[in-house]
């Protein structure tokens, strides 16, 4: 979350934000039984947990973790686990309550959930994150499972921490096939090919659909686009080396040493070989810094926030100038950033479509897993991109559907009693919720209430 004072009042809490932009969505699915608007709203189950680890240099240190399972009703719950000094329960409830809405956009057969522990890995060794893993997996004890909810990773978790957490479930668990507990995992641990980018490549997907479909006036492919990606994480980068081969020119990348700048484009091998060495792209040779702020307000064709919540809001939208908002991040746009580029015309792909390749590609590991199966890179890459094109044209043709019924759906809300403003327009994170909301509510109601 953006440590930076909002002048303008905004509602920065990321479940407050979830819960808004869910009942923005509700308005217009009039259909919908209240007693099932309360219960998706909210998670089926939030778990924290408290342990002490001894770090590598002696000190016995406690940490504080939470695993929240959203919602359950299309599967086990799916999300990753967060290693970060602001995670909070009520962030963890958000990015719980997106991947709820992330896998029923996509279409995978999960519920949604999310972890988090409050640490600040740049402080701790590889054995502290080693024991952090193990303890918090073992906490949550049988909260986890192949059939109950699965990890994956997230911000400042990878492939390595994925393994602790099989190894330490596997432990737990002898004599069983426990490969399908987590995804993401190393290939030689079950992790599927193609899993490591697949978040940045779906977003690349998703990016090219929308531009093909005519999403953006004057600009129907990445070749020849201006880009500026937020974030080199796992997902920025990636994102910004698959643009950059699709024929974009990459203008400017950020991470927390700050961001750099190159009118003429970035060479992204030289940027990834520099973070892959120091760890930050600072002081990249070929290129100037430039702020955070001033990144976001680039004029470019493409702008990618692809680092953490709450990056456009309602004090900096309006210097956004980039012709198409594409988000690789969970959360990077607050509901007042998104009424405000709305009404400038300047769409947002959302996040709950946009960067859904990651869990695409963690169900086809978790199949793969069950079958004792791995798939060719191309074969994963090629059902990825079936996905996220089949996604972005049902998120697409929801928002025609919906702007083209607005007096009908204004008529029904009437004959059902429910009162407000007449609907208004709605913007593609609405339109993919309403799809998904109702995707998951459809669900619920075939399988009945229990008992
Ligand atoms: N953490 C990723 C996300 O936010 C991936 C989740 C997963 O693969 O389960 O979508």
């Amino acid at each position: 979350m953006s440590s930076i004072e909002a002048p303008v009042q905004e509602e920065l809490n990321p479940f407050a934000i979830a819960q808004e932009q869910f009942h923005t969505a509700v308005r217009y699915l009039p259909d919908l039984d209240p007693g099932l608007v309360d219960y998706l709203v909210r998670p089926e189950r939030l778990i924290t947990v408290e342990f002490p680890i001894e770090t590598a240099d002696g000190q016995v240190q406690n940490f504080v973790g939470h695993r929240v399972l959203h919602n359950s009703v299309r599967g086990p719950g799916k999300g990753g686990i967060r290693f970060h000094p602001d995670v909070t329960a009520d962030e963890v409830r958000a990015l719980a309550a997106w991947m709820t809405w992330k896998c029923a956009v996509v279409d995978v057969p999960f519920g949604g959930a999310k972890g988090g522990v409050a640490c600040n890995p740049a402080e701790l060794t590889e054995s502290d994150l080693r024991r952090i893993t193990r303890r918090f997996v073992s906490q949550l004890g049988d909260a986890l499972g192949p059939f109950v909810d699965v990890p994956a990773p997230d911000v400042n978790t990878n492939a390595r921490t994925m393994a602790w957490v099989y190894d330490t479930y596997a432990m737990m668990h002898p004599g069983e096939n426990n490969l399908p507990v987590v995804t993401g995992k190393p290939v030689d641990i079950g992790g599927s090919l193609g899993r490591a980018e697949a978040t940045g490549r779906g977003v690349l997907y998703a990016c090219q659909r929308a531009l093909a479909q005519g999403l953006v006036d004057g600009l129907d492919s990445l070749d020849g686009a201006t880009v500026a990606v937020q974030g080199f994480g796992n997902v920025g980068a990636t994102a910004a080396r698959l643009f950059a081969e699709a024929g974009a020119r990459i203008v400017a990348i950020s991470d927390v040493s700050g961001g750099r700048y190159n009118e003429e484009g970035i060479d992204m091998d030289a940027a990834i070989a520099l973070r892959d060495e120091a760890g930050v792209v600072d002081g990249l040779v070929g290129t100037e810094p430039i702020s955070n702020d001033d990144l976001l307000a680039l004029d470019v064709d493409v702008l990618v926030p692809a680092a953490l919540e709450n990056q456009i809001r309602a004090d900096n939208a309006d210097r956004i100038r980039a012709r198409f908002v594409v988000e690789g991040a969970n959360g990077p746009t607050t509901p007042a950033a998104d009424r405000a580029l709305y009404a400038r015309g300047i769409p947002v792909l959302p996040d709950i479509l946009c960067n859904a390749g990651g869990v695409t590609v963690s169900y086809y590991e978790w199949v793969q897993n069950h079958e004792n199966e791995q798939w060719d890179e191309d074969l994963v890459n090629a059902k990825l991109l079936a996905k996220m094109e089949r996604a972005t044209d049902a998120v697409i043709a929801t928002q025609s559907r919906l702007n083209g019924t607005l007096a009908d759906l204004d008529r029904q809300r009437g004959e059902r009693g429910l009162n407000g403003e007449p609907l208004g327009p709605v913007d593609l994170r609405t339109a993919a919720y309403v799809l998904a909301v109702g995707r998951v509510a459809g669900v619920a109601l075939q399988r009945g209430i229990w008992p």
